[in-house]
């Protein structure tokens, strides 16, 4: 699982800015929780071989003045609760304040690593002023300027430093991944992620089995069906009850985008009563950025009549384009309709992005592609593609080699797509087509 540094501090300190420099973008990946996380941005960084996932803590809504501590306090403490590591920013220049020492007060009671991060220090080595900030009993404060990106990566090695040596199956193969249908259930709170989950696990073709070496903290429950194996990934509440599991509904944000990360196959639950949000388009974008097969599956299909079936339709052709790839499943999680088709899509796209494409085949689909549609001429540049082989799976990688291919048009590279797609009858993965040029 991808640890989880959460940025804790007084407003104005830096955090946003920091936030920015680690995740080395502007926007939060996900914004707007159904107002459950209004105050806490989540983002994705990488550092060397590590992937992370970062929360800021950052705007709060200031009414009055023990609203602002209310909030923060609140705010903290969810971002904190969900963290690995938790990064207490304070500012060099405007000292040590009160603030900060509730703070951390605060911090030392949660049993989390801790580090003090202190900012705007840029051209502020060793300088006098990082010493009164020993006063918080966090240890010695770490001097970075967010702004300037000094210091920034020791101070995300430190914070990573106890969680990136459990590193799981660094060196697993692809074809040991293909066995196993890593699955994740995600959707906004109240679609009927928990439902579905225990409707799945309350199924009697199912069967539970131990499989050690679950990831820290995470749950996760491995089955089998009919004769496929499958794990599936917590995305939020799932609790042990004995030798039973049992979805509970506590959304977490956190939860969710690790899942997705360790999953194979995402089944993105829709709510057709509530048609596509932003929520869901945000999710479907993340899924997509990690390249996870995914099948959209439209819950509560029993609660809508024929007009609201047709908008949701369409607001999913116009919102969701981008997952073209995906197969559209209706279904009740509560009344135990389509489900079996369900089952039969989530095997599909794991097929999909498991796909074998051997280099012989690749290579006589491009030439035949050529022939039926040869890429244009760029100038003097006409691109030739000579052969083709996969360069991965899970999402299937298609490398394509040749002369002058960076001239080869977006859209060419899509009706390659198409043609790829067709013959290996790919649905439910993303499918990336390259271009490596000799020369
Ligand atoms: P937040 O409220 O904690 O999220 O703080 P922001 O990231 O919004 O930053 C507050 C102010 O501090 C902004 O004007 C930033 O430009 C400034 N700031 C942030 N990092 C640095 C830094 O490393 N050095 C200096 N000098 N200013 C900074
Ligand atoms: P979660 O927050 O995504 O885990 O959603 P829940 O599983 O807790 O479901 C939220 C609400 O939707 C509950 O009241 C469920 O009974 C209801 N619900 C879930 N699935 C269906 C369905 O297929 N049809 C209908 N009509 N309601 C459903």
């Amino acid at each position: 699982m991808k640890p989880v540094i959460a940025l804790v501090g007084r407003p104005n300190v830096g955090k946003s800015t920091l936030f920015n420099r680690m995740t080395k973008s502007r926007d939060a990946i996900v914004a707007d929780f159904a107002g459950l996380t209004r105050d806490r941005h989540y983002g994705d960084g990488r550092l060397g071989e590590h992937d992370f996932i970062v929360i800021d803590t950052g705007g709060f809504e200031p009414d009055s003045s023990t609203g602002i501590v209310k909030e923060m306090a609140k705010q903290t403490r969810q971002a904190v609760a969900e963290a690995d590591a938790v990064v207490f920013v304070v500012d060099v220049r405007a000292g040590l304040s009160a603030q900060d020492h509730d703070i951390a007060r605060y911090l030392r009671t949660v049993n989390k690593h801790v580090i003090l991060a202190a900012n705007k220090a840029e051209g502020m080595k060793d300088a006098p002023q990082l010493a009164e900030f020993f006063e918080l009993g966090m240890g010695e404060p770490m001097a970075v300027s967010a702004a300037h990106g000094q210091g920034v990566r020791s101070l995300i090695e430190t914070a990573l430093e106890p969680f990136v040596f459990d590193e799981p199956d660094e060196d697993v193969s692809d074809e040991e991944r293909a066995l196993v249908v890593r699955l994740a259930v995600a959707g906004r709170p109240n679609v009927g992620k928990s439902t579905l989950i225990n409707t799945w696990l309350g199924e009697e073709r199912l069967v539970a089995f131990d499989m050690p070496g679950t990831t820290r903290d995470a749950i996760s429950v491995p089955f089998e069906r009919n004769g496929q194996r499958f794990e599936l990934i917590d995305t939020a509440g799932l609790r042990r009850k004995g030798k039973v599991f049992e979805a509970i509904e506590k959304f977490s944000v956190v939860k969710t985008l690790q899942a997705i990360a360790e999953s194979n196959v995402v089944v993105l639950l829709l709510d057709a009563t509530q048609g596509v949000t932003d929520q869901d388009a945000h999710i479907a974008g993340y899924i997509l950025d990690n390249g996870r097969a995914v099948v959209l599956a439209v819950n509560k299909w029993d609660a809508v009549d024929d007009y609201q079936r047709q908008m949701l339709q369409r607001s999913i052709e116009q919102r969701l384009a981008f997952l073209k790839f995906a197969p559209i499943l209706h279904i009740s999680a509560l009344k135990r309709q389509g489900l079996g088709p369900l089952w039969k899509a989530i095997s599909e796209a794991h097929a999909s992005a498991f796909k074998k494409m051997s280099t012989p085949v690749l290579t006589r689909l491009v030439h035949e592609a050529v022939e039926f549609q040869a890429p244009k001429r760029a100038g003097m540049f006409r691109p030739k593609l000579r052969y083709a082989h996969q360069g991965g799976m899970n999402p299937p990688i298609i490398v394509i080699h040749g002369n002058s291919l960076e001239h080869v048009t977006d859209a060419y590279k899509r009706f390659l797509e198409g043609r790829f797609r067709e013959h290996f009858k790919l649905v439910g993965t993303p499918l990336r087509v390259e271009m490596r040029s000799s020369r």
